[in-house]
């Protein structure tokens, strides 16, 4: 198995060397085509030039001579061509000897490799009275080539070569860094990974990434993270919770049985009595686990009804105006608004009314305000809860909504099994409505509920 960067480095690096050599071959083919016509067009100039030499040494001199052409024998030697002046008859009246040309060519390594089959050319020596020579032209190669036009050729080659190798360290280099930066997000993650099903929660990717991808990777693992270090807190807290739950009644019954049976204690039916009640709050205790399981493996089913909201708070308000009363609260029901009706269980959904109102009487303190108002809400029914009682610790408001979680003030004063709003939540998701909460410390609390409403 090779990883991500490995594999990428390759391909960067197969796909630029395949480029490069590409390009290469293209552009030696193009130079090379463009610099022999180049030559050609030259090499043809050179012929006009020759032949319009002798052309003019017969005219100066109205006949040929043996050394009509020694002028260009000089230049001819040294552009490696040989040539030979016939008159008008074919007879050779003047000419260089191929072999010294050769000769030279076998002396300039540089010349060697562009040598070939000796081949030649016969040009017309033409004036106005008709032919009065031909002069012949014999070189070694297609193209006349120079010391200086091989050097030239040689050093496109070398440069474009060069260039090539250059742009492959680049392109190498930074597909080294290129696939580093896919590759290492995706290690970070996959370490993270292995350090959270160990149970090691406590680690986060720090390093933001450019590739939009990567980024979203890195952020939904470290909110995995995050919520797994959150259920990790809360099974530890309720764990101890339960424990606590459990050990306290049984504490308190095991003192009093043995101190009966010591006889340190009198058997007496108001012992008993308070006796059981711990077994009945210890029984509370299961059959509120119970009730949450019913809820959590959905085996709950609604009976679903029109429910009028309106009828059911006025119901909820009715019931709680005694134990309101009894706490010498202020108690406000805004619920005169006009008909907001929807499909649900009404037993479940005055359940949530009354978990809501129950802890809003519970967590005030004498004098305290609690007021319910329903209202219609861009296309919505909004309810809110609200009281000025003691209010929610910042800490504890992402929690109050998980099953046994109890707000450390009501855990150690305040009696309560931590399911209430629960429950709610869990009736509110099965009528699909949604509930938020507002709170500060010493200020109070505000829930809001917001229902979709039934379509006429
Ligand atoms: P319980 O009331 O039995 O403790 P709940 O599930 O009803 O359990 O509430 C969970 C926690 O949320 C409470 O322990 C308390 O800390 C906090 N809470 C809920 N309602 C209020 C409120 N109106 N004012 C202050 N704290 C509240």
């Amino acid at each position: 198995m090779q990883s991500i960067r490995k594999r990428l480095s390759i391909l960067f690096a197969v796909c630029s060397i395949g480029a490069i050599f590409l390009i290469i071959l293209f552009v030696n083919i193009t130079i090379n085509k463009k610099f022999n016509q180049y030559m050609l067009d030259i090499q043809n100039k050179r012929y006009e030039r020759i032949v319009g030499f002798f052309k003019e040494t017969y005219k100066k001199e109205g006949k040929w001579t043996e050394n009509s052409g020694a002028l260009l024998m000089h230049e001819a030697y040294m552009s490696n061509y040989c040539l030979t002046l016939y008159d008008k008859d074919r007879n050779v009246v003047w000419g260089m000897d191929p072999n010294d040309v050769r000769s030279r060519l076998h002396l300039n390594t540089m010349l060697v490799k562009e040598k070939g089959v000796y081949n030649t050319k016969a040009f017309d020596i033409k004036l106005e009275d008709g032919i009065v020579g031909y002069v012949e032209i014999g070189q070694y190669s297609s193209v006349l080539l120079t010391e200086e036009d091989v050097n030239f050729k040689i050093a496109v080659n070398r440069s474009i070569i060069a260039s090539g190798i250059l742009t492959l360290i680049i392109i190498v280099g930074l597909s080294l860094y290129i696939s580093k930066e896919f590759s290492m997000p995706i290690k970070e993650v996959s370490y993270m990974s292995a350090s959270l099903s160990r149970g090691k929660f406590d680690v986060y990717i720090k390093e933001k990434s450019d590739i939009e991808e990567l980024e979203s990777l890195r952020y939904s693992i470290n909110i995995l993270a995050e919520k797994l270090k959150q259920q990790d807190m809360l099974r530890k807290r309720l764990v101890s919770d339960i424990s606590h739950e459990i050990r306290t009644p049984l504490n308190v019954l095991q003192n009093n049985l043995e101190a009966m049976i010591d006889g340190i204690l009198p058997v007496d039916i108001n012992r008993l009595n308070s006796l059981n009640e711990e077994v009945i709050r210890f029984g509370e205790l299961l059959d509120n686990l119970n009730i949450l399981k019913g809820f959590e493996t959905e085996s709950i089913s609604l009976d679903l009804e029109q429910v009028s909201l309106i009828n059911l708070l006025e119901d909820v308000c009715k019931d709680f105006s005694v134990a309101v009363e009894n706490r010498n609260l202020s108690f406000y029901c805004n619920i005169d608004s006009e008909e907001c009706k929807i499909v649900g269980d009404k037993n479940k959904l005055k359940q949530v009314f009354i978990n809501l109102l129950s802890n809003a009487v519970k967590f005030t303190k004498e004098d305290d305000e609690i007021s319910v108002s329903i209202e219609k809400y861009k296309n919505l029914i909004k309810i809110e809860i609200r009281d000025t009682g003691i209010g929610i610790d910042k800490e504890d408001l992402p929690f109050i909504f998980e099953r046994l979680y109890r707000g450390d003030k009501s855990r150690n004063q305040i009696e309560g099994a931590g399911i209430g709003l629960t429950i709610v939540k869990n009736i509110l998701n099965l009528h699909s409505a949604a509930i938020e909460v507002d709170s500060e410390k010493n200020k109070g609390t505000l829930f809001k509920i917001f229902f979709k409403p039934l379509i006429k």
